[in-house]
């Protein structure tokens, strides 16, 4: 499998990871011989969290009897303090069977209070240089669902990789983190190819698997009609992009083939796949900021938008429609206030966009 230089890191990964969320599912003579199968094929990152499960100690056994250079091992901590994530990653060492990890990461940095508290004197950053002086990390990276929390944090200097997700229909993080990694030499994982999950709003293109493809048509027509299509475009539109690499979660001996095939196939985007994957974002783009919340009628409003966007941009209309139906707080408790539009940065006329939303047939 191709490999591409991670950022300033210079480490060179395979063009897809392993993302280890879903092995902690698994029983763990399973799980192991996944993890080695993706190893046999090619892949040599291997990303994992304490807050996954098992999946650090599945890892850990499968990758012991391989040359620890051979594999890039990145893990993540979810605590935000120094002294709780200190013990967080003696413990993940120990689950690994390792002496150091290639990447320690902080884990779901969604907004901009999180980030400060991680980078205060008691925060985790700390914690992390400490790993690091000590020969205990390599290197340091952030992970999160908000691409402009994300570009915040990796302007001061201190990460050398961001993991984010991007997909065909939520590709967010192309407009300014992105470009902004490129500028600083911080190498870029995506997750999530497949799915997004960003916070309370759950915007997937399938369930978190590739087990899990969607039979939907309006699926098929955006990505392709067999399941290996569908994971071969979503896997190729992310890799068209100035990326190093795409985590995808894999939990099957069958899902590491798919994805592996679909990597091996990869040069560039083909005239036809690009003219697939042009869409006209237009003014009404969402980018899931947050920054408009909360709305005192508790309405979900980067949801529904979303949604929307889902409908006149990518053609997932009944898509779309089903997950509109599935909230709780619908568009009509809107009782214009005011508060949200002045807060949205992107200036989006928001009270318009849930007018309109209430307009659509939804049976
Ligand atoms: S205008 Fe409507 S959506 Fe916006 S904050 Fe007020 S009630 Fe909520
Ligand atoms: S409507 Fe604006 S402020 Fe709210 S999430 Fe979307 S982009 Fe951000």
């Amino acid at each position: 499998m191709d490999r591409r230089r991670l950022g300033r890191t210079n480490l060179r990964m395979s063009q897809v990871g392993f993302g280890g969320t879903w092995i902690a599912e698994l029983p763990k003579p399973q799980a192991v011989e996944v993890v080695q199968h993706a190893f046999e094929l090619g892949f040599n990152y291997f990303d994992t969290a304490r807050w996954d499960g098992d999946s650090e100690e599945k890892i850990g056994e499968a990758l012991q009897n391989k040359k620890r250079n051979q594999c890039i091992i990145a893990t993540k901590t979810g605590n935000r303090t120094k002294r709780e994530s200190l013990q967080d990653f003696e413990v993940s060492l120990k689950n690994l069977q390792t002496d150091y990890v290639d990447i320690l990461q902080l884990h779901g940095i969604d907004d901009e209070k999180t980030l400060n508290k991680a980078m205060s004197e008691d925060g985790v950053l700390q914690t992390c240089k400490q790993a690091q002086r000590e020969g205990q990390t390599k290197f340091i990276g952030i992970t999160g669902h908000k691409p402009r929390v994300l570009t915040k944090a990796i302007t001061t200097g201190e990460f050398d990789t961001v993991l984010v997700p991007l997909n065909v229909v939520t590709p967010q993080a192309l407009e300014e983190l992105i470009p902004t990694a490129k500028a600083h030499d911080v190498g870029v994982v995506i997750m999530k190819p497949l799915s997004v999950k960003t916070s309370n709003l759950i915007t997937c293109l399938y369930q978190p698997s590739l087990s899990l493809i969607s039979e939907e048509e309006e699926l098929k027509a955006l990505l392709g009609q067999t399941a290996e299509e569908q994971v071969a475009s979503a896997l190729q539109y992310v890799l068209a992009q100035d990326v190093s690499g795409v985590i995808a979660g894999l939990k099957s001996i069958s899902e590491v083939e798919t994805a592996a095939n679909a990597a091996n196939q990869y040069h560039s985007l083909t005239p036809e796949k690009k003219q697939q994957f042009s869409f006209e974002l237009g003014n009404y783009y969402c980018r899931d900021c947050g920054l408009c919340m909360p709305c005192p009628n508790n309405i979900n409003i980067p949801a529904i938008l979303r949604f929307q966007m889902l409908q006149d941009i990518y053609g997932l209309k009944n898509w779309a429609k089903k997950r509109y139906n599935g909230l709780e707080i619908k568009a009509e408790k809107c009782e214009h206030c005011g508060q949200c539009t002045p807060k949205c940065p992107y200036n989006l006329p928001i009270e318009k966009q849930l007018e309109k939303a209430k307009q659509e047939p939804r049976e």
